[in-house]
């Protein structure tokens, strides 16, 4: 499952660390999905720093990815986690991210089939119909006269994006 690349960009987006070098975290996920259940056993496995380890695994958590298990030690006192791996929360988030793009994409189509755009030749602006009306038909810009654009091969770009993405969906956890 970690090998997915819908996966790895799932998982690279929830545990990056802009500040940290971050490219060896995914490592962490690798061990708690082995079985690997304590913070320290991980940074001694990975070789990653204990607080980096910490702190990814509360983003994991923060995602649903993770969960942990509180005990305290009789002896010392001391509270341990015992973290644990959500796989099935994986597929949930990732089938709700694509969602959300379809989603997204869907409310671009529907504007792009239901108005006409005009461009000012410059490049500077494209408008709806209501808003070229409003500027007479004039580039706000440059004063130079908007043009109608047809926008099917945008349409049909939009299409074939969405139809990616439902292709996507559909081979989540298979
Ligand atoms: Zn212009």
């Amino acid at each position: 499952m970690l090998d997915d690349p819908l996966v790895q960009d799932l998982l690279k987006e929830i545990i990056n660390d802009p500040i940290e070098d971050d490219s060896d975290n995914i490592e962490i996920v690798r061990c708690l999905n082995d079985g690997i259940t304590t913070d320290e056993e991980i940074a001694e496995k990975t070789g990653i720093r204990l607080n980096i380890v910490r702190k990814m695994l509360y983003k994991l958590y923060d995602a649903g990815l993770a969960s942990y298990k509180r005990h305290k030690d009789p002896e010392t006192q001391w509270f341990s986690y015992d973290w644990q791996f959500e796989p099935e929360e994986v597929n949930n988030t990732l089938r709700k991210h694509i969602h959300e793009e379809i989603e997204e994409y869907e409310k671009i189509l529907d504007d792009e089939k239901n108005n006409m755009f005009f461009v000012c030749p410059q490049g500077h602006n494209r408008f709806g119909f209501e808003d070229a009306s409003n500027n007479d038909f004039v580039c706000p810009e440059c004063g130079e006269e908007i043009v109608f654009e047809p926008n099917d091969e945008f349409i049909e770009s939009l299409e074939k994006e969405i139809a990616s993405l439902q292709e996507k969906y559909e081979s989540i956890g298979n």
